[in-house]
C-alpha cells in the first residue's frame, strides 16, 4: 500500500524546517513521513538532501528524496549507516537550504528561458551549477548573447512568481498552457498547479510541480553558457549562474 505524504513544499517552497511523524519505513530503509518539506526528484529537478533530528538530538542524514509507488508517496533515502527511526516517532526536518535555494533559482531561470524561447520543450534538467532545457527547433537562430540579454531583462524587472490552481477541465480547455512536448502534466487528481510569472501571469504560466523563487529578481545574474545542437531539430540551452565570461 502506498502512503500519501502531505507535500508542504508545494504551498511553501521557502520552509526550511518543520516537524513530521514517521508513518512507514520500507524494506530498503526509506523513511516515509505524514508530511515533508523535502522535494522528491521529478520534472527534471533533483530531490532534496538534509537532516532529520530525533528527540535525543541524534541526526539521520538524508541523501536523496524520491517518489514511491505513487507520486504522492515521498521516500526519504538515508545516507549509509544511519539509524532507522520507529514508526510513530516525531522528527525535526531540515533541508539543505543553500542547495535548495540554488535549485529554486535555477528552476525559475528555466521558466524564463521558455519565455525567451517559446518552442516545444523536449527535456529539462535542473542542477545547482548548470541547468539545461532542450527545445524542438530546427535552427537555433539564437545567440547566447541575445538570449542572455533577454533573460537578464526579465530578471531585472523583478516580476513576481506565484502558484495558482486550475481544474483538469480548465487545462484541457487551454492546451497551449502545456509547453512540454513529451511530458503531460499529471491529471486525474482534479487540480493542477500553474506556476505564473508577472502580475496576472502576464509573462508566463505553465503547469509545474517543482520549487521556484518568489520573484525573477531572486534568480540573480545568469547567462547562457552554451547552445548545443542535439540532432536535426533539437537545441540544448545551458544556463549558468554569474555573468557571461569574456570570450
Ligand atoms: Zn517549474
Amino acid at each position: 500500500m502506498a502512503f500519501s505524504t502531505e507535500a508542504v513544499f508545494r504551498e511553501d517552497s521557502y520552509l526550511r524546517e518543520t516537524e513530521a511523524k514517521v508513518v512507514g519505513v520500507n524494506e530498503r530503509g526509506g523513511i516515509i513521513l505524514d508530511r515533508t518539506i523535502f522535494y522528491a526528484t521529478s520534472g527534471g529537478q533533483p530531490g532534496d538532501t538534509g537532516l532529520m533530528v530525533r528527540d535525543d538530538g541524534s541526526q539521520i542524514a538524508v541523501a536523496a528524496t524520491i517518489t514511491g509507488e505513487s507520486k504522492d508517496e515521498i521516500i526519504h533515502v538515508p545516507a549509509l549507516h544511519q539509524a532507522i527511526p520507529e514508526v510513530g516517532e516525531r522528527l525535526r526536518l531540515a533541508i539543505d537550504w543553500p542547495r535548495r535555494l540554488l535549485l529554486m533559482r535555477m528552476h525559475a531561470a528555466c521558466h524564463l528561458l521558455t519565455v525567451v524561447c517559446p518552442y516545444p520543450i523536449t527535456g529539462a534538467s535542473v542542477h545547482e551549477e548548470d541547468s539545461r532545457v532542450d527545445f524542438d527547433i530546427p535552427d537555433a537562430g539564437f545567440t547566447k548573447e541575445d538570449v542572455t540579454a533577454q533573460l537578464m531583462e526579465l530578471v531585472r524587472a523583478n516580476h513576481p512568481i506565484y502558484n495558482s490552481w486550475i481544474s483538469d477541465a480548465e487545462l484541457v480547455a487551454n492546451p497551449t498552457l502545456v509547453k512540454s512536448k513529451n511530458v503531460r502534466p499529471p491529471s486525474g487528481t482534479g487540480k493542477i498547479r500553474l506556476v505564473c510569472i508577472g502580475d496576472n501571469a502576464s509573462i508566463d504560466s505553465q503547469p509545474c510541480g517543482g520549487t521556484h523563487v518568489a520573484s525573477t529578481g531572486e534568480i540573480g545574474e545568469i547567462h547562457i553558457g552554451k547552445i548545443e545542437k542535439k540532432g536535426r531539430e533539437n537545441r540544448r540551452f545551458r544556463i549558468r549562474f554569474g555573468a557571461m565570461p569574456a570570450n
